[in-house]
């Protein structure tokens, strides 16, 4: 990070970022060349040492699914609050943002116990909300799978003073 000062280390704080954010761009790695592709997720983190997992689910064809499966290594980004300030020249001119960088290994879940916690965890993470009712046949026809996040780090960059939004 280039300018400690907008690091985020406060648990509390991250954890609010992590429910903010609601979709993250996952970057995977098909036969040396990198995909990405948009996602919504449901993530746990522990507030004593900050371990993080998040949960992905999804159709149960198609191309990520296909490089998953080759290769699980995965990196990611994900950002919320982000709102355009204006400047007076070209390079004032900028975002204020919330935004989240890590890597971690995906395993696709296939108990139905874990698959069913996992989407609970995302419609938690979704809507702030628990309990969501699923049955066996809502489980079955999606791919549901866990991150284990390996390392990340949390950034803020916060509204210049004196500067207006657009
Ligand atoms: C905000 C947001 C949240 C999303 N949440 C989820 C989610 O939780 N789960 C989920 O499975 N998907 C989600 N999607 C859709 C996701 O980004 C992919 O489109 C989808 O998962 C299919 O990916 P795939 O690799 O299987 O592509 P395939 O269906 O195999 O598609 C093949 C090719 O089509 C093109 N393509 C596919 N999807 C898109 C796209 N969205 N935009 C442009 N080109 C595309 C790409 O070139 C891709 O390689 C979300 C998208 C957005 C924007």
């Amino acid at each position: 990070m280039t300018r400690r000062e907008l690091e985020v280390t406060d648990q509390n704080e991250i954890k609010r970022i992590l429910g903010t954010c609601k979709y993250l761009h996952l970057a995977l790695v098909d036969e040396g060349k990198p995909y990405v592709v948009t996602l919504n997720y449901g993530y746990r983190m522990d507030t004593e040492d900050g371990h993080l997992v998040l949960y992905l689910h999804g159709a149960t064809k198609g191309r990520k699914l296909d490089v998953i499966t080759k290769n699980p290594e995965c990196s990611f980004t994900m950002e919320c609050n982000v709102q355009p300030f204006a400047g007076k020249v070209a390079c004032q001119y900028g975002m204020s943002y919330e935004s989240v960088i890590g890597s971690g290994h995906i395993t696709m879940l296939e108990d139905p116990r874990e698959r069913m916690d996992a989407l609970q965890c995302i419609m938690k993470t979704q809507t702030g909300r628990d309990g969501f009712a699923f049955d066996e046949r809502m489980v079955s026809i999606v791919s549901v799978m866990r991150v284990d996040v390996a390392k990340y780090t949390v950034k803020k960059r916060p509204l210049p003073e004196g500067l207006k939004t657009k």
